[in-house]
């Protein structure tokens, strides 16, 4: 068998690029997925009760690239959304992320972001340049809303202290002085309307792509005859491990049905200093579907092991270090690409992943236009 691409994941990094080799080069593209769906991390499906859940935790679009925007909507309608959540702590529901009701809420009594500016500038710590997930928040509001909200959250998530992690890890929730309570600051906020399946669903349709489930990489390499790789699973899985296994962290999903409407007061609730998991999900609340009963996600922080997946790539200069052994030797590959968040190994939102994607396939774009860089090159061609 032979296809101008095998690539190997159906997530938002494999599909992207199926969808744009074959729409705008008319070349063949073999995808193959070792799950037994597509849509990697962002898949969602209808559950017995016939709610729609996402099956590994929740995916919160949102994006500042028209771009991107412009891009999906080609294969997807949305469904607008402020995406808000709460934090459970010290016996009481908390507005999340800080804001001037979270200030409200601690001093117990009515204020202003004037006040809660001069408060935050007695608590802050002076740190100028930030170097870990600890000093990004203690900089901006010191240490008793970092112990309340960050410190063992970020534990319990990453089993890692704060300090031991890249600024952007903690450095990704807004902290605000005003009212403005929604989880995220990026100008497009929405869920795809029917759901992130039925978009991939759309963006695999074409006669030039064929996708095969429940297969990995390692068994069809030397079977598949293709002209160019692109690998979207563990860099590290690809190149056996040589430089030793990069760290990931893993996640336990415990869903559950209730019958009835719904069991919290918003889609997400963060619980950073009660139980062995780090929030309940909700994610009925963000998708509007209207049903009597309703099923919550609790999420379990786990080491990554056999029999469990790499869900995050772990932010900090330890990992990076081994992770930039294995974008070296990546580097010199002609006829293969590693794209997206476990062949890259950043901790990025499916919106970076769309735009990695998309510059990829620029990339290719022009190389193909060599023809000396498009030659049939696995062990069967
Ligand atoms: P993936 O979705 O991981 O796809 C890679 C695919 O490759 C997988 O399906 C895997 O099975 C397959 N694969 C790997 N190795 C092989 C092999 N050897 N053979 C065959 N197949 C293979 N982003 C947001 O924007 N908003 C959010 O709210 C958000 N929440 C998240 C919550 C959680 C719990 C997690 C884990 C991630 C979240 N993300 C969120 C990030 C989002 O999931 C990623 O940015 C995006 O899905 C990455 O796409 P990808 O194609 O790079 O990787
Ligand atoms: N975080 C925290 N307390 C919270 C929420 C987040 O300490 O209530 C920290 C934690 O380290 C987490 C990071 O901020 O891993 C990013 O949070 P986000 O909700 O963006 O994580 P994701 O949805 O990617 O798991």
């Amino acid at each position: 068998m032979k296809f101008d691409f095998l690539i190997v994941g159906a997530g938002f990094a494999g599909s992207v690029l199926a969808e744009r080799i074959a729409t705008q080069l008319g070349k063949t593209c073999l995808i193959v997925e070792r799950r037994n769906h597509i849509g990697g991390n962002a898949y969602d499906r209808y559950d017995e009760a016939g709610v729609l859940v996402h099956n590994y935790g929740p995916h919160y679009f949102r994006t500042n690239s028209q771009r991107i925007i412009d891009y999906l909507s080609r294969f997807t309608e949305w469904h607008g959304i402020e995406y808000k959540i709460f934090s459970w702590t010290h016996g009481r529901f908390w507005q999340f992320p800080i804001n001037l009701n979270t200030f409200e809420q601690l001093i117990g009594r009515p204020s202003t972001s004037e006040e809660m500016e001069a408060q935050l500038a007695e608590w802050r710590v002076a740190i100028d340049n930030p170097k870990n997930s600890e000093e990004v928040i203690v900089s901006q509001v010191g240490w008793k809303l970092y112990e309340m909200f960050f410190k063992n959250y970020t534990r319990k998530q990453w089993q890692r202290d704060a300090r031991d992690l890249d600024p952007t890890v903690c450095g990704r929730i807004p902290i605000r002085t005003n009212r403005d309570d929604r989880y995220l600051s990026e100008k497009f906020q929405a869920l795809p309307k029917n759901g992130y399946t039925a978009m991939f669903q759309k963006m695999l349709k074409h006669p030039l792509i064929e996708v095969r489930l429940n297969t990995d990489y390692r068994e069809v390499r030397t079977q598949v005859a293709f002209r160019h790789l692109i690998f979207t699973g563990p860099i590290d899985e690809y190149y056996d491990h040589c430089f030793g296994h990069l760290p990931y962290r893993s996640l336990r999903f415990e869903p559950e049905t209730l019958s009835q409407e719904f069991f919290q007061l918003a889609m997400q609730v963060n619980y950073p200093n009660d139980h062995d998991f780090t929030r309940i999900v909700e994610i009925k609340h963000a998708t509007g579907q209207q049903l009597p009963s309703t099923t919550i996600v609790r999420e379990y922080p786990e080491n990554f092991g056999p029999g469990r997946e790499p869900y995050y790539p772990i932010p900090a200069p330890d990992a990076r270090a081994l992770y930039s052994k294995y974008a070296e030797r990546a580097a010199s590959e002609k006829k293969i690409s590693f794209v997206g968040r476990l062949a890259t190994y950043r901790y990025y939102n499916m919106d970076q992943i769309v735009g990695m994607a998309l510059a990829e396939f620029e990339r290719l774009r022009v190389n193909l236009q060599r023809p000396e860089s498009f030659v049939l090159s696995s062990s069967a061609a």
